[in-house]
């Protein structure tokens, strides 16, 4: 996993969006403190699963700003966490679903009654250029947060579902920007800091686009299905970096799983096989391999890439900046109207290696949400969605 995060998503995301993680080992004793201290903050689903290993993977904790970007801030340092999933719409290529992967998952849970009501957050809205839309994103994951939207104060979880009130949110956001409206005003510092190329500047100023405050989130009318249009992104911000990994591939997860079966039938070496597919290297196993084979390695490689980029989470760390600032190589941004500074901190985390042995079981979720929809549909006689023909 650490290998993965450092040496292939880190080099692909860009070295200013991945922190690099290192490897330790725990004695036994600690061990044991970790397992039993943190049983209960976790949450009853997952309680299942246990830790079993003493080798861990340390990171910094980027809920706080790392040294470099420390630098001349002060106050309270908060972090906002978003799980922004599938940022395009690949169904639309293979049949006339008009709901995005996201939506359709949401869609078919709350008609099989798994959910009781869905979050009006839409992918493509995030990931769409469009200023308005991309508003709307923000405001629809922070009145819905679910487990899309976190926000942490001093390392402290003050927001999301089941935590917290939006009121604190707002209360928060009113002493930081004083003299605008919260929710606004951090709505346009997320949203510029996600359009920004922040590796590609040598001069680490930038302003906040103010624009974004005064957008009306509500404006547009909201259709029933989701809104494939949009601009491009700037080249370089993250939201840009993220988008062109998770389209890294050309092949669906249907034919993700013929290629699986098809490579699994054909090489015995297993051990190697999932090496590979976690971009270890094996020269033994390569060496054995024809190109063909080898190219079809490398499709799966892509197409896993890209399901670990769908599955990420972004956090976004800010803190004010002094007056005086010194020169730094961490970004900063001026918010005018405000005359206030913030230095921003962009970190992709959640970068594990997606195992080869589960994309069987998303090709038969995927099927089975696709039949949830239509025949959701069917019982739905107004609406306007329809299978293809
Ligand atoms: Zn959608």
């Amino acid at each position: 996993m650490a290998h993965f995060a450092n040496a292939v998503m880190r080099p692909l995301l860009g070295p200013t969006f991945v922190r690099p993680v290192s490897l330790g080992a725990i004695n036994m004793a600690d061990f044991e403190r970790v397992r039993v201290r943190a049983q209960p903050f976790r949450p009853p689903g997952r309680c299942k699963k246990d830790i079993a290993s003493r080798r861990v993977i340390i990171s910094p904790d980027c809920v706080f700003l790392t040294s470099e970007y420390e630098c001349d801030t002060f106050g309270e340092t908060f972090s906002v966490e978003i799980k922004p999933k599938q940022g395009w719409h690949s169904l639309k290529a293979t049949c006339s679903v008009d709901l995005c992967h996201r939506c359709l998952k949401q869609h078919a849970k709350l008609f099989s009654g798994e959910i009781g009501s869905i979050s009006e957050y839409c992918p493509l809205d995030l990931f769409s250029g469009d200023k308005a839309r991309m508003k709307r994103a923000v405001f629809d994951l922070c009145e819905s947060p679910c487990n899309r939207f976190k926000l942490f104060k001093n390392g402290d979880l003050i927001y999301t579902e089941g935590v917290g009130e939006l009121s604190d949110v707002e209360r928060e956001m009113g002493s930081l920007f004083s003299g605008l409206s919260p929710l606004d005003s951090l709505a346009a510092l997320l949203c510029t800091a996600l359009l920004s190329p922040l590796e590609e500047f040598h001069s680490k100023q930038w302003s906040v686009d103010e624009s974004f405050v005064s957008l009306d989130p509500r404006s547009s009318v909201r259709s029933k299905v989701c809104d494939t249009h949009s601009l491009p992104l700037p080249d370089n911000c993250i939201l840009q970096r993220l988008l062109t990994l998770q389209r890294h591939t050309d092949i669906s997860d249907a034919d993700a799983k013929v290629l699986c079966d098809w490579l699994l039938s054909t090489i015995d070496d297993l051990e190697g096989f999932q090496q590979l597919m976690l971009w270890q290297p094996n020269t033994k196993l390569e060496h054995q391999l024809s190109q063909k084979e080898l190219d079809q390695v490398l499709q799966l490689q892509r197409f896993l890439l890209s399901v670990t980029a769908k599955d990420v989470s972004l956090l976004i760390t800010f803190r004010q900046v002094e007056e005086k600032q010194k020169p730094t190589a961490a970004p900063t941004f001026h918010f005018r109207s405000l005359d206030k500074s913030f230095r921003v901190m962009i970190s992709v985390i959640d970068l594990d290696p997606k195992p080869v042995h589960r994309i069987a079981t998303w090709v038969k979720r995927k099927e089975e949400w696709l039949q949830t929809y239509f025949h959701s549909i069917k019982q739905d006689g107004s609406s306007s969605l329809l299978p293809a023909s």
